[in-house]
């Protein structure tokens, strides 16, 4: 193994979970680079012949790949970067060039994939204005194209120059689908750090898929890594460092495995109930951000989809999205959850979390024109969402969650503006459903003391502790300045959460958790013996809660719960709780 001088950190963007350990391979993917010339009227035959043949041979070469993997979703992407290939809008488009502007085959395929996905919506992969669903299916059309252009080129397809040595960490400036596809399933890649990249980008989403842990965004990772040098990446953190020392390299060896045995151990649990050992069924499901998160969802045993976050429809764009993409997304993640619920929140925007254009200037943005504030506002906003929930609302199991109620009538006003959506839909004779379960999510105090009478006007609460806890204590959740002050087990939160869960059981609706609180096995008994039905989390959490249920009965989270709440301070509950897990539950404290 080469060791290089220096230790090296990197901080990226964490894209998929998980510890991983080994040596480079670096992959310094360069743009094929154009030739660009202009044709005598005489070669346009002969270059339309070109054409065609560097297509059809995508098309083979796509074919061959696809059916190397097997079932999955890398196969879907490749199934429809096959479908791009053979699109006759990119030869015609291609071969229109050629002819009109006696354009070379290659320069012919660029302009090609330009005017297209500038129609699609933006200039070129990493774009501010990009939206996640077509930048996606951009990057997929400008790999088929640059397929193409390789074959025109004569050049070898794959960027892999050879085979990627068993074990190895991929570090790449950027990784076509069709190499991430083959490549993470080849089953050699232990981890992948991207320079280029989101958590949307297909590798991200592929090494979600294959739970192969994963860092993007990791600027210069290429320029500072060489090949065989040693490479730790962990993929919850979004941290790399390049040449660790021989301490730290053993230090995340060992969590590596740990890690590797639990998980493993606790996934054997994945298609039983999270039952107590007294027969209290809690109902395990995830939050995602986007669609492409579905698969992780249902391999990690989620029940459903507890919270989507569609706000991140609308991040890092000029436009809105439009009604037809709002129901895409929806549709896509009720299909693949079949009647599983699905709980989709109307879009919680505010403070800087706006698209461009809506910009405010508040000086206090958490506690201004955020979520259901800014929507009543703007009606418009609400009502395009409003309207494709409702086209979707036949497909699967919908419900759908307002965020950040704080008064009775704004429940009241988003009913009114849902049934004006409904009102509408049928009058164009669009079918929907007669009515979509309706919920609340509890993430002010306010709404919290009032759970009583809201919950007779709803028909389900989800609690996001990530705001309520913000709120009560007064601790601003982005300031790092105060993160130690980020107190889950507060008294003040756990009377609110008691008092809450009293207001819902008055009112005879379920209570779901969303916020981060739900997903962090130290706090499952306190949740439990509170009485929460549903916990909502990030899919790769769910086993690790499943663990504390199942090993737990629910008189004894009473009982745990009661002591807690007896002490005054933080530091005594956090203290007693604590110790009363890692005594349970030995092998999660680790
Ligand atoms: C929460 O506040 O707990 C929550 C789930 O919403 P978000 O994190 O999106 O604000
Ligand atoms: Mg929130």
């Amino acid at each position: 193994m080469l060791r290089s001088a220096a230790v090296i950190r990197l901080a990226g963007i964490p894209a998929s979970p998980g510890v991983a350990l080994g040596q480079a391979f670096v992959v310094d993917r360069r743009r094929a680079r154009v030739p660009r010339y202009h044709l005598e009227p005489e070669g346009i035959a002969r270059e339309l012949a070109r054409l065609n043949a560097a297509t059809r041979l995508a098309a083979d070469q796509l074919t061959a790949i696809r059916e190397s993997l097997g079932e999955g979703e890398q196969g879907l992407i490749l199934d429809a970067q096959k479908m791009m290939a053979m699109d006759p809008t990119l030869q015609a488009g291609a071969a229109a060039l050629v002819e009109e502007e006696l354009l070379n085959a290659e320069w012919a395929v660029r302009r090609t994939f330009r005017d297209i996905s500038e129609k699609l919506g933006g200039s070129s992969k990493g774009d501010a204005g990009e939206d996640a669903f077509f930048a996606e299916r951009r990057n997929d059309f400008e790999e088929v194209c640059d397929r193409i252009v390789h074959n025109l080129a004569g050049e070898a397809q794959s960027l892999l120059a050879g085979p990627v040595p068993d074990g190895s960490i991929v570090v790449a400036y950027d990784l076509p689908t069709a190499d991430a596809a083959v490549l993470l399933a080849s089953g050699r890649v232990r981890g992948l750090v991207i320079e280029f990249g989101s958590k949307t980008s297909h590798t991200s989403i592929l090494a979600r898929a294959l739970e192969v842990p994963c860092v993007v965004g990791t600027e210069q990772a290429v320029e500072k890594c060489k090949t065989g040098v040693v490479v730790a990446l962990d993929g919850d953190t979004g941290e790399v460092v390049i040449s660790p020392e021989q301490n730290e390299l053993q230090r995340v060896e060992a969590a590596r495995l740990r890690a590797e045995s639990r998980g493993a151990l606790l996934l054997e649990q994945r298609d039983l109930p999270a039952c107590t050992q007294d027969g209290r069924t809690v109902s395990l499901c995830a939050n995602i951000e986007f669609p492409e998160e579905v698969p992780s969802v249902l391999s990690h045993g989620g029940e459903g989809i507890g919270l989507y976050r569609t706000e991140f429809l609308y991040l890092n764009r000029e436009e809105l999205p439009s009604e037809d993409e709002h129901f895409r997304a929806y549709s896509s993640i009720l299909t693949a959850m079949g009647n599983r619920p699905v709980t989709i929140r109307t879009l919680d925007l505010g403070g800087d979390k706006l698209p461009i254009g809506h910009r405010s200037h508040e000086a206090n943005p958490a506690l201004g024109l955020r979520a259901i504030r800014l929507t009543q506002k703007h009606p418009a906003l609400f009502r395009t969402q409003a309207r494709a929930l409702w086209r979707a609302s036949r497909i699967g199991n919908l419900r759908i969650l307002l965020p950040m109620i704080t008064f009775i009538a704004e429940l009241r006003e988003a009913k009114a503006q849902l049934a004006a959506a409904r009102a509408e839909l049928v009058a164009e004779g669009v079918a929907v459903a007669d009515e979509i379960p309706l919920g609340v999510m509890i993430e002010t105090p306010a709404a919290a003391m009032c759970a009583d009478r809201l919950g007779l006007e709803c028909d389900f609460f989800s609690i996001g502790t990530n705001d309520l806890i913000q709120y009560t204590l007064a601790i601003d959740r982005q300031n790092r300045d105060v993160a130690h002050l980020y107190r889950p087990l507060h008294l003040a939160v756990l009377r609110l959460l008691h008092h809450c869960l009293g207001g819902a059981r008055a009112a005879g609706i379920e209570v779901s958790m969303c916020g981060e609180m739900a997903g962090d096995p130290a706090y499952a008994l306190v949740l439990l013996g509170l009485g929460i039905d549903t916990l909502s989390m990030s899919p790769a959490d769910i086993p690790k809660v499943k663990r504390v249920l199942r090993g737990a009965t629910l008189s004894d989270a009473k009982a745990m719960l009661d002591a807690a709440m007896s002490f005054g301070s933080t530091e005594e509950i956090e203290k007693f709780v604590h110790a009363e897990m890692a005594r349970r539950f030995p092998e999660l404290a680790s």
